[in-house]
């Protein structure tokens, strides 16, 4: 699709103020969409809407808190209109042993990986399917791959596969669903990992990330930018030294 054919849709990003999330927005507003910045950091997307200029909201909006989304829903349509496309990517990567240590970051990954793209989706669906449009899930490798350690990341990013492919087929062709799944990206997501052996050698491995946010976010939007009768289904890029 041009530029000129961009500039009237509407792409909701959630986890919109930092990593693939600000750079997806970045990328799709240079490519002419107007966009719906959503996180609970608020100073960050307001920063990135008012870098962005025209056409480009932030709304605060946890997406654990369904009453947030109703509300960010209604905002989105008022202030940008109807949405057209939903990128699903906020998320968190608690990784360490399984333990009973870890069971609030057990709980939050799933309600925040999983719940979170179910419930942002099925609030913003209507939006969507009004004049067809596209859901692109952000999974993961973890969601095609486990490992020591990253069982219920992997297990919450193997739920979103699951439940993408059924929507999938379910929205089909109106509306295009989409799955990306990254290997390692240079963002800040294992600054959050609680558990300090395991963040200290998984940020070794994101410190020398060769991948960024960016190449994620230009095949985002590649993929969106495909004409109405090819879906791209699904994406597994990694850097070109991962194994696994
Ligand atoms: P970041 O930590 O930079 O971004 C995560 C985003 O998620 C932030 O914008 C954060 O915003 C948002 N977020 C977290 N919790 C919530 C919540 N409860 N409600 C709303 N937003 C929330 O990491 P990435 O950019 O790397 O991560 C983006 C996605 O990519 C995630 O789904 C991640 O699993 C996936 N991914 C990342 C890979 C990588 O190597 N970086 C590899 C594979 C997949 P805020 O805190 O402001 O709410």
């Amino acid at each position: 699709m041009s530029d000129s054919q961009n500039r009237s849709r509407v792409a909701v990003i959630t986890g919109a103020s930092s990593g693939i999330g600000a750079a997806t927005a970045r990328s799709l507003h240079a490519a002419g969409y107007r966009v719906a910045l959503l996180a609970r950091r608020v100073d960050r997307i307001e920063a990135l809407a008012a870098e962005l200029g025209d056409g480009a909201v932030a709304i605060e909006a946890d997406v654990t808190d369904r009453d947030a989304l109703v509300a960010a829903a209604a905002r989105v349509e008022q202030e940008l209109g109807t949405a057209d496309v939903l990128v699903n990517n906020a998320g968190i990567m608690l990784l360490g042993p399984f333990s009973s240590g870890q069971r609030e970051d057990y709980r939050a990954m799933i309600e925040v990986n999983l719940l979170g793209a179910i419930t942002t989706t099925e609030v913003f669906l209507d939006q969507i399917k009004d004049g067809g449009g596209d859901i692109v899930n952000i999974s993961s490798v973890a969601g095609r791959v486990s490992g020591p350690g990253s069982g219920v990341y992997s297990a919450s990013k193997w739920g979103v596969n699951g439940w993408s492919e059924s929507l999938r087929q379910e929205l089909l062709p109106a509306v295009r669903v989409t799955l990306i799944e990254p290997g390692i990206v240079a963002t800040e997501l294992p600054t959050h990992i609680t558990h300090e052996a395991t963040r200290t050698g998984v940020q070794q491995a994101y410190d020398v990330a060769t991948v960024t946010a960016e190449d994620v976010a230009e095949v985002i939007t590649f993929t969106l930018g495909r004409p109405r009768h090819l879906a791209i289904n699904e994406i597994m890029l990694r850097p070109a030294d991962q194994a696994l």
